[in-house]
């Protein structure tokens, strides 16, 4: 009996793991490919995804493996460049390909005892009170106590749980790959200008290595998008769309892509749960669906410790869904107003026009890009300060800097005032007593995830609102 079960050792599930497993949480991941893939999906992390890496001391080696590039472009191709001042220490989108990500969160999970079974598939689930149990391909039966469905779009986590996955069906398919060109680069550079005059969702962009990202519309929709394109498939496009092929001749790997957009009904059927893809999927426009998953799996992986630990206050696991379900529905939504943005149609074209008009505006620019970084992210925890349900950005104090406190995944009080206590809850909430010129309150006591829970100088106030996220005190 496994305390926790992750089905799909993707960026969501290994996230997950890493979050679950310093807590003593005994989990497991169960993968269905024997091996990694090469095909690189996404390219980007976003601000609040290396915040929250940053938060448990991950960053470094994606920084040193990232390349940082300016954030403008990122709200459906327009060119308007970033506003200044963002609120975050990583105003910047840093460029990493997916399948990098994936292995430092591997090597991380590896390091710290997360044991991940590949060439493990779920094909069965079902669940009684005390316990889920999964069956793999092979026959073989396991259970665990919660079971989280991390297992990407196509979810066979939601589909035997009976979560429904409403929204739009894809209506445009686009091919993708990395492929070798004869072409010079100066040819490749001059068609592919003239290209995006009209479309889009075209591209041919070196990466080193001799070789190119190729992304071109399909003709269609396949039906089953699990097959991958042909070489023949892709040249017949790119003619099609550019006039050549610019001599494509081999290919690393290829796949396709559409646009459907969903978002599950609910996230947590009794003991399982739903994360990253498994819960919503968009179109790639902005490069937002690993970042959402990554933010998911630090939502959830405190809160399911804490029901595992036997501390969780009631309510808790399902504030999973009541904080992460409108975030997924908001980046749904602005995934759909760049799919229409992007059209080459007149009417979108002048919206279009009209929104690149509106970029001038600071805060316009500001709002739309922090949407796309996820650092304007705002929980709905009631009544109280503009800062609460808010993330805190990291703030250097006088003796460190605040992430480097969140490292180990606890509740912390930080004091500026240094009158205030977590007694009753120290095994769970760490107390700092420390000041920043960059904090304007008295005191702020941040759940694990980094969001603030309170602020305020009040110690019955606090202790009003300690139980809601960290359950009783001890005596
Ligand atoms: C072209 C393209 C570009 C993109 N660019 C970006 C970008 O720049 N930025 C961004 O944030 N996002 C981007 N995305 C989205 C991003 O790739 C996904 O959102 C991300 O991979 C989701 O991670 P996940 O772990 O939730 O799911 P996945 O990455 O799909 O992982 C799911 C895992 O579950 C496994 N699995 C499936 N079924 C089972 C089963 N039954 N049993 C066991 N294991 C199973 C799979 O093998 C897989 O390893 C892009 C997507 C595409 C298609």
């Amino acid at each position: 009996m496994f305390d926790v079960i992750v089905v799909g050792g993707g960026p969501t599930g290994v996230m997950l793991a890493n979050e679950l497993k310093p807590h003593g949480v005994d989990v497991l991941v169960l993968e269905r490919d024997a091996e990694p893939t090469e095909v690189v999906r996404a390219r980007g992390l976003h601000a609040r995804s290396l915040e929250v890496l940053d938060q448990r001391g991950l960053l470094e080696p994606f920084l040193a493996l990232g390349r940082r590039h300016p954030l403008g472009g990122y709200f459906a191709g327009t060119t308007k460049p970033a506003p200044e001042r963002l609120d975050t220490t990583y105003p910047f989108v840093l460029s990493i390909p997916q399948t990098t990500t994936e292995r430092l969160l591997v090597e991380h999970a590896t390091a710290i005892g997360v044991e991940i079974r590949r060439g493990h598939e779920v094909v069965g689930l079902s669940q009684d009170d005390h316990a889920v149990t999964v069956e793999l391909a092979d026959g073989t039966r396991l259970r665990s106590r919660h079971l989280v469905g991390c297992d990407g779009g196509r979810s066979a986590v939601r589909k035997l749980a009976g979560i429904d996955f409403p929204g739009e069906p894809s209506r445009t398919e686009t091919l993708l790959g990395e492929v070798e060109l004869t072409a010079s680069p100066e040819t490749v550079a001059s068609v592919v200008a003239e290209v995006r005059k009209t479309c889009l969702r075209f591209g041919v962009a070196p990466f080193g290595e001799g070789l190119h990202r190729v992304v071109v519309p399909a003709d269609g929709v396949a039906e089953d998008r699990t097959t991958p394109p042909t070489l023949d498939e892709v040249r017949r496009q790119l003619r099609a769309f550019a006039g050549t092929d610019f001599g494509v001749r081999s290919a690393r790997w290829l796949t396709r892509f559409g646009d459907a957009t969903r978002l599950a009904e609910r996230y947590r059927s009794g003991r399982v749960l739903l994360a990253g893809d498994a819960a919503h999927v968009h179109p790639p426009t902005g490069g937002q669906g690993l970042n959402l998953g990554l933010q998911d799996a630090v939502n959830l992986g405190w809160k399911l410790a804490a029901e595992v630990n036997g501390w969780a206050p009631g309510g808790l696991l399902d504030s999973y869904q009541a904080e992460r379900r409108p975030v997924a529905a908001d980046v749904l939504d602005n995934t759909r107003a760049q799919m229409l943005l992007m059209s080459a149609e007149p009417g979108p074209l002048a919206v279009r026009k009209l929104l690149a008009e509106l970029m001038r505006f600071d805060e316009v620019n500001r709002h739309l890009v922090e949407k796309i970084i996820a650092v304007g992210v705002r929980y709905d925890f009631g009544e109280g300060p503009d800062l609460l349900g808010r993330r805190l950005r990291d703030v250097t104090l006088e003796r460190g800097r605040l992430y480097d406190l969140l490292h180990e995944g606890r509740g912390l009080l930080l004091d500026q005032t240094g009158d205030l206590s977590v007694a009753g809850w120290s095994d769970r909430v760490d107390h700092v007593v420390d000041v920043s010129g960059e904090l304007d309150v008295p005191a702020v006591l941040l759940r694990p995830d980094g969001h603030v829970a309170w602020a305020g100088d009040d110690q019955h106030d606090l202790l009003d609102h300690l139980p809601r996220w960290f359950g009783t005190p001890t005596t």
